[in-house]
């Protein structure tokens, strides 16, 4: 594989050479401290040593409240005319990358979501290795995601580049004076021990059924949703209308839902399929953990961290399955 390097002192020049292919977003600090994906304006904004958003890069695939269809008592219901703006997205790390990828699979399927594909075609990928720390327990922070336009490894002053497709490869034809060759093996995959087990887990289709911690998570939730809403690969969604009151116009729009919100289970005629806490997270860790539908056996989870950092209560649905758990009353 060739991969590029690229000092250091040159990432400026390369993140102006992106920025004519599309506004440049990527892990900023706004002015509340909350480190999240957003508009770089100059190289300094940029936070390259971030190792986890709060909100993952999910937000500009699938926008926490979207309209998909309007309607006027003229024309019936039409698909909005909106088009995505081109974006460079700089500096997803492979989690992020991994779960992009998942719901690529979800959404780009057997029956490909319009308004996703959209947004995903005027997206580009600019991947960035990380430090795992405690909290993630990704595989592949030294492997390169195949779904990344492009891939920059941090090395000593400065960066190994790789292009994934051949998008990646024309952005950066032209850019020959800052990049010098290099013939380097790929790195060999790394395993997190904490991955090994939940595939394992996946693969067997293990439930726990018996385990006290059930009990103890369901009694200590306080069903807030962070945990779904910082997922890279939750996606759940409502569907609700807005019409106005002379019933001449409306917007049927689709809004970030949460397997943890009592209303999730909801359906008309008053039932709940899932009316109490405990079945809530039974049903959270078969989608996320276990897969289903097409991706049974394939964990949703990319080890991304986030949800264990979050939970106001300490709550890590991973202890199901590791040691600390078996330990817990
Ligand atoms: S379940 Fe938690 S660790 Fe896994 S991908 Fe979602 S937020 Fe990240
Ligand atoms: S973040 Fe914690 S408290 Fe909030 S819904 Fe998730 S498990 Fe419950």
């Amino acid at each position: 594989m060739v991969r590029h390097f690229l000092a250091d002192n040159s990432l400026g020049q390369l993140l102006d050479w992106l920025s004519r292919f599309g506004a440049l977003h990527g892990p900023i600090r706004t002015a509340e401290g909350v480190e999240v994906f957003g508009p770089v304006q100059a190289e300094d904004d940029l936070l390259l040593t971030c190792r986890r958003t709060l909100i993952p890069p999910k937000k500009y695939l699938l926008p926490p409240r979207q309209v998909i269809l309007n309607y006027t008592a003229a024309d019936g219901y039409t698909l909005p005319d909106e088009t995505a703006p081109q974006v460079i997205l700089f500096g997803v790390h492979p989690c992020d990358l991994q779960g992009i990828a998942y719901l690529d699979r979800v959404f780009l399927g057997d029956r490909p979501d319009r308004l996703y594909r959209r947004h995903r075609d005027a997206i580009t990928l600019v991947g960035l290795s990380c430090e795992p720390d405690e909290f993630c327990f990704c595989t592949s922070h030294e492997n390169i995601p195949r779904n990344a336009d492009l891939f920059l490894q941090h090395v000593e002053h400065g960066f190994l580049v790789s292009t994934g497709t051949s998008k990646g490869e024309g952005m950066i034809a032209g850019l020959e004076p800052l990049l010098s060759d290099l013939n380097i093996a790929p790195q060999p995959l790394s395993e997190n021990r904490m991955m090994t087990r939940l595939r394992e887990v996946a693969k067997n289709g293990e439930t726990f059924p018996d385990s006290p911690l059930w009990e103890h998570f369901a009694t200590r939730c306080l069903s807030c949703g962070a945990c779904s809403v910082c997922c890279p690969t939750c996606y759940c969604f409502d569907v609700l209308e807005n019409g106005a009151l002379d019933g001449t116009t409306a917007e049927r729009f689709r809004e970030w839902d949460n397997c943890l919100f009592r209303a999730h289970g909801e359906v008309a005629g008053g039932t709940n399929f899932r009316p109490d806490r405990r079945e809530r997270f039974h049903y959270r860790y078969l989608h996320k953990y276990l897969g289903f539908g097409a991706l049974a056996g394939e964990p949703a989870c990319v080890g991304c961290g986030r949800c264990r950092v979050v939970c106001p209560v300490g709550i890590d649905l991973t202890e199901l399955f590791t040691e600390g758990g078996d330990a817990r009353p």
